[in-house]
């Protein structure tokens, strides 16, 4: 059998609709945030979910070693934050820190104010496959806005979904 290429692979992947979150942590180790839409629901019992980060990113020992993080659902109105917290603007970690969009800063974890959910949790298993490690997240504080469309990423491009009714 020929295998999957990684173009293929990727080719695929970009017709995979997904929602675009951004994952923060703080702690002793430092303060970060990465645009990422590998994030799945893994079981309720107990609250866990599983999010996916490169491991050549400069993020990846930063959640290892604060061992806590909060997910950020974005919304549509979220798309420019997306591209930062992706890297493709340039602007620096701590500068996006500075910006008036965060819950109050006496927040364990960062929170951004205008999220759909928020989902906070400490970090209870890793797993590295291939260049990425599966970080597993039993949650401890979750927040949902009750208003408001998604953000997705589809064909690599972002696009606004709105809820129904
Ligand atoms: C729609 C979408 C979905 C994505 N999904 C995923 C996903 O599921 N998983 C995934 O792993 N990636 C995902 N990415 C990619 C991810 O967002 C970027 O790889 C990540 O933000 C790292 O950015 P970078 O490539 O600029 O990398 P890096 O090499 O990590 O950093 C770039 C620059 O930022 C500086 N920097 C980084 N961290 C800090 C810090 N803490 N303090 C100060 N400076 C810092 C570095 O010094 C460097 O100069 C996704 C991107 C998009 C657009």
């Amino acid at each position: 059998m020929i295998p999957v290429s990684q173009t293929e692979f990727r080719q695929a992947m970009a017709h995979l609709p997904a929602g675009v979150n951004i994952i923060t942590t703080q702690g002793s180790a430092g303060r970060c945030g990465i645009t990422a839409s590998a994030v799945c629901s893994v079981t309720d019992s107990p609250p866990t979910i599983l999010v996916c980060v490169n491991r050549s990113s400069a993020s990846h020992p930063i959640f290892e070693r604060n061992g806590r993080l909060c997910v950020n659902v974005l919304s549509s109105e979220q798309e420019e934050l997306a591209k930062h917290f992706a890297g493709m603007t340039q602007v620096p970690m701590e500068e996006r820190f500075g910006w008036d969009i965060w819950e109050d800063a006496g927040a364990d974890q960062p929170a951004l104010r205008d999220a759909i959910v928020k989902l906070q949790g400490r970090i209870c298993d890793f797993k590295e496959v291939g260049s990425h490690s599966v970080i597993f997240v039993q949650l401890d504080r979750i927040a949902v806005r009750e208003d408001g469309g998604s953000l997705v990423y589809f064909n690599r491009h972002f696009h606004g979904v709105q809820r129904a009714g």
